[in-house]
């Protein structure tokens, strides 16, 4: 597919063939496309740009958080074929029965589809609050489908989850305290129906990577060695010790260390085996979440990366658990994991369009008039020696000199036309030392130097709203320029969002060769749309955003392969309007128009606004209530 040279030179640039897994591909014309890597047959990959063209002719704007149906369903098909696969591999003689965890993508559009997706698999749902299982009952399950309910229980919920033992649904409640059993206890009394109950088991192992804290002693969630047995003994006494047939255990999300997995899964066997010899008829053991994605596809144990595949994966706990069980006489359990990360988030990403942006690479030598303070032609003269070895030094001078003319403006010995100039040759000796660095590999010892020239490309979308993970726990996601890569990228930019907070940004990217701070794009073209996309946002990016400045969801499009390099729209929904999330803080957009309309009123009465004026003021204000809160 990348059959030229600059296709195959941007591909490398920013490391689509690390991270890419098959989906993204850059071809011949510059354009960033998509494509199923399904295993029958060749698909041909579409256009992200043709695609964007294609919405905005049906009126549908920037950003765009652009869902591809086939892409939902691979991660589905990854994880449970990989189960599948190690099963086999290995001789294990229990199952594998995944549930999706509804927190980490509650779109009824994701849910829908992976239930749809999942028939074949007997693939659950988890549900971590009392929505969440109100979403989960409505949903057709396979019969031996699991629902698994976690998080603190309140007896409503306690109440529902056994009721629906009734309907033929397989839902286990997970005790999270010694307390949840008592409200279990009463309410199972109530209606005369024995729960099927599960336990979250505190292990003592500690995982590595962001969400460490989620394991070990110090977790916030499940019950220790200590209590368990306490549990068990009251479990017993009271008759309901033989419905507790789940053990549960999460270690937090993203786990980077395969390692970890093996260390973690080989003691959660152990309080499984334990359980059983102390008379729990277990049957399920459940490993959680934490299959990681590997974002910056460094295929190492990084904050953003794992060194496993989901194949290892799977390997590692159905190999840890046969051997463990085996060991101890007792039969294999059905697995289950609540992978919810490795199965969405390659399923969508975010397009945004550039608006604007503030330059300071400097590309061309300012003109100096002869008259200016010496400083500015010794600036410029630092030129004649930007070579390799001496960047270093030309960098020093530069700051040196354009620091003296800055205290000689303060000072009121120079006037703002020098102090410009000024500036401008700064930024421009600092461009060339760039280009040398650029055209010889030079150093990275100047990369700091060189974030002073790095531009800001001002763009349409808020990191709040549709990134939140990337501001709030530095989440990485591959980024890049949708177009034009055809052609080198001549500047470094750093993306800034539309909301006015100074955290509105992104400055972390992955490069074929690394994180670094700013990201190649293209000058930007007079009337010309250049569109940046940011890939696998569809794992707990969708819901956690907030209002900030008020900016509300974009717009969201499922759109289908058709795989002769056409696309069709699956599902469409309408990103906020102003007066919806008007409405979210409270205000009654009715409300804020009367009120609207009697200001313009009184300007009337005054005699300051016309009747012309009158009304398109009034239509004004009424067409921005009812679009879109972006730039449009
Ligand atoms: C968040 C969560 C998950 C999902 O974890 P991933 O790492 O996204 O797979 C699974 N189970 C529980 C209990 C969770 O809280």
């Amino acid at each position: 597919m990348e059959d030229n040279q600059t296709a195959s030179t941007a591909t490398d640039l920013y490391g689509v063939s690390a991270w890419g897994q098959g989906l993204v591909h850059v071809l011949p014309n510059g354009d960033v496309a998509v494509a199923d890597p399904a295993p029958e047959g060749q698909a041909v990959p579409v256009s992200l740009p043709s695609i964007i063209e294609g919405l905005n002719e049906r009126g549908i704007a920037t950003p765009i958080l652009l869902r591809v149906e086939s892409f939902l369903n691979i991660g589905l098909r990854r994880l449970n074929e990989a189960f599948h696969g190690a099963i086999a591999a290995n001789g294990y003689k229990g199952e594998y029965r995944g549930v999706f965890p509804i927190k980490v993508n509650q779109q009824a559009e994701v849910v829908n589809r992976l239930v749809q997706a999942g028939q074949p698999y007997n693939y659950g749902l988890e549900a971590g609050s009392k929505p969440e299982l109100i979403v989960a009952l409505a949903q057709p399950l396979g019969y031996e489908s699991l629902i698994i309910c976690n998080g603190i229980k309140d007896d409503e919920f306690v109440r529902l989850a056994i009721l629906s033992l009734k309907l033929g649904f397989r839902t286990v409640i997970v005790l999270e305290s010694l307390k949840e059993f008592e409200i279990v206890k009463r309410v199972s009394e109530e209606l005369g129906i024995k729960p099927m109950l599960g336990v979250r088991v505190k292990l003592t192992q500690v995982v590595t990577g962001k969400w460490a804290s989620s394991s070990g002693d110090r977790s916030s969630f499940g019950i220790g060695a200590d209590q368990i047995v306490t549990l068990v003994d009251r479990l017993r006494e009271t008759g309901f010790l033989d419905c507790l047939v789940l053990q549960h255990n999460h270690l937090g999300s993203q786990v980077p260390n395969v390692i970890d997995v093996r260390r973690t899964v080989t003691e959660a066997c152990r309080f499984y085996t334990e359980l059983r010899r102390l008379g729990a008829p277990l049957a399920f053991l459940d490993m959680g979440g934490g299959l990681g994605v590997d974002y910056t596809g460094e295929k190492r144990a990084s904050e953003n990366s794992v060194n496993y595949t989901v194949d290892e994966y799977a390997a590692a706990i159905v190999e840890t658990v046969g051997y463990a069980l085996d060991e101890a006489g007792h039969p294999h359990p059905t697995l289950v994991t609540e992978s919810g990360r490795y199965v969405v988030a390659l399923s969508s990403m975010l397009i945004f369009d550039v608006l604007d942006a503030t330059l300071y690479g400097v590309p061309q030598r300012p003109d100096l008039t002869g008259d200016e303070h010496h400083f500015l032609p010794d600036m410029v003269a630092i030129e004649d020696y930007v070579k390799p070895g001496r960047l270093q030094e030309c960098f020093n001078d530069a700051v040196y000199y354009r620091d003296e003319v800055r205290a000689l403006f303060r000072r009121g010995q120079l006037d703002i036309g020098q102090l410009a100039t000024a500036e401008r040759c700064f930024l421009y000796i600092v461009k060339r030392i760039h280009t040398v660095i650029q055209e010889n590999g030079a150093g990275e010892a100047l990369s700091e130097a060189m974030e002073s020239i790095v531009d800001y490309y001002h763009c349409n979308f808020s990191l709040f709203q549709s990134l939140p993970d990337v501001w709030a726990i530095d989440q990485l996601h591959p980024i890049m320029p949708l177009q034009r890569l055809d052609e080198t990228p001549t500047r470094r930019a750093v993306l800034t969002d539309i909301t006015c907070d100074s955290d509105g940004k992104i400055d972390s990217f992955i490069l074929g060769d690394g994180i670094h701070k700013s990201l190649p794009v293209h000058d930007l073209e007079e009337d010309k749309p250049y569109h940046i996309g940011v890939f696998f946002v569809g794992a707990y990016q969708e819901t956690l955003g907030d209002l900030h400045n008020l900016f509300g969801d974009a717009n969201v499009v499922t759109i289908s392969l058709t795989g002769d390099g056409g696309f069709n729209i699956e599902h469409e929904t309408e990103g906020d309007t102003i007066a919806e999330v008007l409405s979210y803080v409270e205000y009654d957009p009715a409300d804020i128009l009367a009120d609207f309309r009697k200001t313009v009123e009184r300007a009337v009465a005054r005699g300051t606004v016309n009747s012309a004026e009158r009304k398109a003021l009034i239509a004004a204000y009424k067409d921005s209530l009812g679009g879109y809160t972006y730039f449009e």
